[in-house]
């Protein structure tokens, strides 16, 4: 009472900076499904592969098997490990219970990847309890209807609260009090940020810098000369965690596409067929991201005199794997080369449009239904999300692959 007469805007400050962003991230979702599948598995270091290392259950990860480790390294580290090949069908079975616990949790469900998303609790305390019950309550309801668990991260931001859920693995939760961001994120280490892999640590420990409060401490203009100026910008931002970007669901989105400077003056059809390849994995694999398909597919060109053409084909059903778009894509450029050649290249592009699902809610949306996503696809995006998009480079990009561009050449 005598708090709202002196200070009327006090509540409104205190709503904004209450900790109501949720991140909630399933352990080692793989191998937690094959666990809760087969009750041998369980308590037991499982490897979910075979060749490269997809998710290891947390008693294996307790021998340093880790995701994306090849699977000769894991058998050294862990020769007690269970091995099993990944069953998608029952992952995306999974992460669609997961994902409906989650929609009937919060109003705003942004999710991030097949058994993570952030969720905004704001405003849902009179009805729904304090952001700490939610979280617990998410929880306890994950287990029941999906039998897996699920850590929480509880936070002022988004960032700090997909810190705390890392912190909090596995089995967790832990809520980021408001005012008690930096003395929580500071101690941490650098890798702990968001989007800090092993590239980036290593040139901070050059530097002498381990934790986050050291690279606080550095300031912006260090940092930007240590990792470059959207890398050094983006870490000192979240060092000091501001990250001001609202959860929210991204609906609406009408395409993926992706694009690239090309000369053609130097006239060779596999350099342009690798550079086509390169932009179909960055479209396609943003796609399964999202978890978004589409069936019409475009391919942009723009001429040394800067006109510009498109060519499009669509599909006869909607999908977000490599291989059928990437064929497309190359039929399209076949096509195109004549043209390409009296008239030169500047620009290339590839989009995928008519997407499924345009303008309706996307909360529920999942991620490669059939079709969407090949097993080799699956592997790639994993090793990707984890050591970053150089780690798996197609052999067309390295020029090792002149059986696939044959049909490019010139006679
Ligand atoms: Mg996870």
């Amino acid at each position: 009472m005598h708090f709202a007469a002196r200070r009327p805007v006090c509540e409104r400050t205190f709503v904004r900076s209450e900790a109501t962003i949720l991140h909630a991230d399933l352990d080692a979702f793989y191998a937690s499904v094959e666990q809760r599948d087969d009750p041998r598995l369980r308590g037991r270091p499982v490897i979910v592969g075979p060749g490269v290392v997809l998710a290891a259950s947390y008693e294996a990860r307790a021998y340093g098997v880790r995701s994306a480790m090849g699977a000769a390294q894991a058998r050294r580290r862990c020769p007690r490990a269970i091995v099993v090949e990944a069953r998608w069908e029952a992952y995306l079975d999974a992460s669609k219970v997961v994902f409906e616990v989650f929609a009937q949790t919060a109003p705003v469900v942004e999710k991030l990847s097949i058994d993570e998303a952030f969720l905004d609790v704001a405003g849902l305390r009179r009805f729904a309890g304090s952001p700490t019950d939610i979280a617990a309550r998410l929880r306890r309801e994950v287990r029941e209807k999906a039998g897996l668990p699920i850590t929480v991260g509880v936070a002022t931001t988004r960032l700090l609260a997909k810190v705390a859920s890392g912190v909090a693995k596995p089995d967790g939760l832990l809520v980021v009090p408001p005012g008690g961001e930096l003395a929580f994120l500071h101690p941490l280490r650098v890798e702990r940020l968001w989007g800090v892999g092993p590239a980036t640590a290593a040139k901070l420990y050059d530097r002498g810098v381990t934790t986050v409060g050291e690279a606080a401490q550095l300031g912006e203009p260090a940092l930007v000369e240590i990792l470059g100026r959207a890398s050094g910008r983006r870490l000192h931002a979240l060092a000091h965690n501001r990250d001001p970007r609202p959860v929210r669901m991204r609906r609406g989105r009408r395409s993926f596409g992706s694009q690239s400077a090309f000369n053609w003056s130097s006239r060779s059809h596999a350099a342009l067929d690798a550079r086509v390849v390169a932009l179909v994995d960055r479209v396609t694999r943003r796609m399964r991201t999202a978890g978004r398909v589409g069936r019409t597919v475009v391919l942009r060109l723009r001429f040394d005199d800067f006109t510009r053409a498109s060519r499009s084909r669509t599909l006869s059903r909607p999908t977000a794997a490599t291989e059928p778009i990437l064929i497309t894509v190359r039929e399209l450029l076949e096509a195109a080369m004549p043209m390409i050649r009296r008239q030169g290249l500047t620009l290339v592009g590839v989009t995928v449009q008519n997407l499924d699902g345009d303008g309706a809610a996307v909360q529920l949306e999942l991620p490669f239904d059939g079709p969407g996503r090949s097993a080799l696809d699956a592997v790639l995006d994993d090793v990707r999300d984890r050591y970053g998009s150089d780690a798996v480079t197609r052999a067309a990009l390295l020029g090792g692959d002149p059986g696939l561009s044959a049909s490019l050449l010139p006679e």
